[in-house]
């Protein structure tokens, strides 16, 4: 239920900027999403479209999704490479000693008002 909590935070991040800026209707917002982040893109549009509805100022908010891919690095050979090609093995010196640097996070990168 990662996509719930997603879109719970959006609202909530949303709501605020829009009292702060006196906004009353917000036009699109864009949502970038991690590759292996675990929130499925279908599942958020899903939920947006019925949590959107309960606000004056979402009714006609588009949500639109970004996707943040996925990259590890490789501490023993320093080599960058993409996460859901290769998993955790480094594709250049074999070695599992690798960590994500980016593509397990979201957030929002833009709020257009109407
Ligand atoms: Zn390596």
């Amino acid at each position: 239920m990662h996509e719930l909590g997603t879109i719970s935070y959006v609202i909530d991040t949303v709501e605020k900027l829009a009292v702060e800026n006196e906004l009353t209707k917000v036009g699109s917002i864009t949502l970038e999403v991690g590759e292996v982040s675990g929130i499925i893109p279908r599942f958020l549009t899903d939920y947006w479209e019925y949590a959107k509805k309960k606000t004056s100022y979402l009714q006609d908010a588009e949500l639109r999704i970004e996707t943040i891919h996925a990259v590890t690095y490789c501490q023993d050979c320093g080599e960058t490479y993409p996460t859901l090609q290769y998993a955790k093995i480094c594709p250049r010196c074999q070695s599992a000693n690798t960590f994500l640097i980016t593509g397990n996070e979201y957030n929002i990168k833009e709020i257009e008002a109407m």
